[in-house]
């Protein structure tokens, strides 16, 4: 098919900011990199160039972390009392909002994904973030302890510190909320950062940068480091001089961030891959079970962590999913993420695209039936179409990888016992997210217990809040973001004993 894809006109600040000279933020200062190299960032739905964006490498990331360091030990960020980074914290939510439709666009443009969704989604999810944590800033406790020794008077107690200076390196498939995600609990807890934002998805959060400067966060506290990951990302994982890195990103790259912390131990957080199961029962309201079921794993493309890639439908009601999860797959308004209209934009890169027609041909030649899609859309810009595999089992390549991409593989299953059921979503080394489609609350509630992921949805699926923690068991991380749980990431306990002579 031949398809013409025209970039839709962007707003007067996001064309303001796109024609900018982009530069890194360290220490409070717009600077190019040391070596003075630069890559090109591309729109995935046109493949035009939109931007040069500085390719930092160890030597910026090195005064990136000198700078943080500086700013941790010394100066108004170290001395700052809690409910005035509390107030900064909430500020920056207060900008993100001023700046939302932009900061949409700008989304839109660079990930491919439709402008409406990086609206009420990555946008607001990043506004709500601050807004949420900035409450933590004063909360952030020790306790009293009751020690046990009879030799005399003790007062021992614990304090709640800020880790130190961090490292977060995040992915392209939510820049801009992956970003607020990592810097609104670290900033609350009062830690200092070194953000590597994906080379694919530079631009928000350069833009979300020059908010931090306005808002008022002192020089150092937070820096940006555009550039590669074996470059950038593997020197700041690797930096003596930081005391956690925070990553979220492919499980492969996670094993090698652990590896490179290993020489100074800093702390590790991950959230990685994911292979979501999407359980329906018989008994589930089918429209809802069906259009939700759609939505998991076609929203964003299919380029979420959690995506619902792994769909079971029990056999009464297999057909009937089948077909309708393949009727809201030909629903799909595809094109550029900039129209308002579309619902499904482009892939982020001529490597997702490489990497998920492969796994489509790999299903066909596994014998996986194809009920709709499958192909590339169009011949320009990183489109594929959302494809739905039936007929699928476990040991085919496309049920056991991660695709990453609006690819849905259906299983049926005919056993009514739970043990079963979660026997075959739990077949898998990932543990992300799991949804569970039914009426019966003792099944839906059963089952959550049996299922081995960080977050269960029930009757919904990619479910977000920032009170919720979110994270996952096996090979899908370690630790978990957001909710009250972010803030052990982010602080050390400091038990104190005091003899009262
Ligand atoms: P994907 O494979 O989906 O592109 P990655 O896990 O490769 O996801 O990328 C997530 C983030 O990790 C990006 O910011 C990327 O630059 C970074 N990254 C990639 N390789 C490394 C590495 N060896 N060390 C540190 N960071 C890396």
């Amino acid at each position: 098919m031949n398809i013409a894809i025209r970039r839709p006109t962007l707003g007067p600040d996001a064309t303001a900011f796109l024609a900018k000279e982009h530069k890194i933020l360290i220490d409070g200062k717009w600077v190019a990199a040391q070596s003075g190299q630069t890559f090109a960032v591309e729109d995935p739905a046109t493949q035009e160039v939109i931007g040069h964006v500085p390719a930092g490498d160890k030597a910026d990331i090195d005064l990136a972390v000198k700078a943080a360091r500086r700013a941790f030990e010394s100066g108004p960020w170290a001395r700052m009392t809690p409910r005035d980074r509390s107030r900064l914290v909430w500020k920056l939510g207060d900008l993100l909002e001023q700046h939302a439709d932009e900061l949409a666009e700008l989304e839109a443009l660079d990930n491919g994904k439709p402008v409406t969704n990086a609206r009420k989604d990555d946008v607001q999810g990043s506004i709500d973030m601050f807004h949420y944590m900035a409450g933590w800033s004063t909360r952030l406790n020790g306790e009293t302890i009751t020690v046990s020794k009879s030799d005399g008077n003790w007062h021992a107690y614990t304090l709640r510190e800020p880790v130190g200076v961090v490292g977060q390196i995040i992915p392209w498939n939510f820049p801009l909320m992956m970003a607020a995600w990592k810097l609104a609990p670290a900033l609350a807890a009062g830690c200092t950062i070194v953000l590597k934002p994906a080379e694919q998805t530079p631009l928000s959060a350069l833009r979300f940068g020059e908010l931090i400067v306005e808002a008022g966060f002192p020089a150092g506290v937070v820096n940006i480091v555009t550039g590669f990951g074996e470059t950038a990302g593997a020197a700041l994982s690797e930096h003596p001089d930081v005391d956690k890195v925070a990553f979220t990103g492919s499980t492969e790259v996670g094993k090698l961030i652990v590896k490179a912390a290993a020489g100074n131990l800093k702390r590790v957080s991950l959230e990685l891959g994911g292979k979501s199961p999407a359980i329906v029962f018989p008994d589930a309201d089918l429209d809802v079970a069906i259009a939700g079921t759609a939505d998991a794993i076609f929203y964003n493309q299919g380029q979420c962590c959690t995506a619902g890639s792994r769909l079971f439908a029990h056999k009464s009601i297999y057909d009937k999913v089948v077909e309708g999860v393949a009727a809201e797959a030909k629903k799909v308004r595809i094109g550029h993420g900039l129209d308002p209209k579309v619902n499904l934009g482009p892939l982020v890169s001529k490597e997702q695209h490489d990497r998920v027609t492969g796994f489509l041909e790999s299903g066909r030649k596994e014998g996986a039936e194809v009920v709709t899609g499958g192909k590339v859309h169009g011949n320009q810009g990183y489109f594929v179409e959302p494809t739905v595999l039936a007929k699928t089992n476990r040991d085919m390549r496309v049920v056991r990888n991660e695709i990453f991409g609006p690819v849905v593989c259906v299983q049926a299953y005919d056993d009514d016992d739970l043990d079963a059921v979660a026997k075959f979503a739990n077949d898998t080394e990932y543990g992300l997210q799991a949804s569970i489609w039914t009426r019966n609350l003792k099944v839906a509630h059963l089952l959550a217990r049996k299922i081995k992921a960080g977050t269960i949805c029930i009757n919904t699926h990619n479910f977000g809040d920032p009170a919720w923690p979110f994270g996952g068991y096996k090979q899908s991380g370690w630790g978990r973001e957001m909710g009250k749980e972010v803030m052990e990431h982010y602080t050390e306990v400091k038990s104190v004993a005091a003899k009262l002579v």
